[in-house]
């Protein structure tokens, strides 16, 4: 899955995803992606998250829309996109396989990025960065 998030100079926030699916899945089967609140969500109040990973684990707990709904509580994006995958971890014995990650802006442009095991990346650009960014 590629996410997307933006803002523009207004500040008003954007969001979009586009994914291949999971390799081998079964004909029929629909992911997070395009479930608004699971694999994407952007309240241009508060901020927008995308997801990817294993869409099931992320439309159990409706993944996007939590980690906004933490924003509006008054998390940090980093904080929001961490207690999602907290929650996540929470949900599943076995973690062999689970990677999902999920990555948040908020109105002040802030933003983070939280992933249940390394490798996942983001590109952050803006008027004074343009980088390639580990997630934690
Ligand atoms: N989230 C996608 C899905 O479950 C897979 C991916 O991230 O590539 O369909």
């Amino acid at each position: 899955t590629i996410g997307l998030l933006a803002m523009d100079e207004a500040g008003n926030i954007s969001g979009a995803c586009t994914t291949s699916g999971w390799a081998y899945k079964l004909h029929g089967r629909v992911g997070d992606s395009p479930i608004i609140g699971a694999g994407l969500y952007v309240d241009n109040e508060i901020g927008g998250a995308v997801a990817t990973g294993l869409g099931e684990a992320v439309i159990r707990v409706s993944g996007s829309h939590l980690v906004v709904e933490l924003m509006r509580q008054g998390k940090s994006p980093q904080e929001a996109c961490q207690l999602a995958v907290e929650r996540i971890i929470a949900k599943h014995d076995d973690l062999t396989g689970l990677q999902v990650g999920f990555l948040a802006l908020n109105k002040k442009g802030e933003v983070g990025a939280y992933s249940v095991y390394n490798g996942f990346n983001y590109g952050l650009k803006s008027k004074d960065q343009d980088e390639l960014i580990d997630a934690p």
